[in-house]
């Protein structure tokens, strides 16, 4: 199973990848960028949309591993 991550620490909190998703799975709670598991289908479009390289698929096995 993929999963969106986001990496708090390199997040510019820009808000640029919430109007990438397709899915309208990404939405911004103050500075703090939420992710919605359920919404999202892990295309890859706000990971290459990032101008901070924040946002990565993983594989989420290998996450809990
Ligand atoms: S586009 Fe990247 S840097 Fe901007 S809010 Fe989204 S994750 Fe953060
Ligand atoms: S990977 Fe695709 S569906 Fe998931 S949050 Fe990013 S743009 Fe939306």
């Amino acid at each position: 199973m993929k999963k969106l991550q986001h990496d708090r620490e390199k997040c510019l909190e820009c808000a640029g990848c919430v109007g990438l998703c397709p899915k309208m799975a990404l939405d911004m709670h103050g500075l703090d960028l939420q992710i919605d598991h359920e919404k999202c289908v892990c295309c890859g479009l706000c990971t290459r949309g990032c101008p901070a390289g924040a946002l990565s698929i993983v594989n989420a096995e290998a996450e809990n591993a």
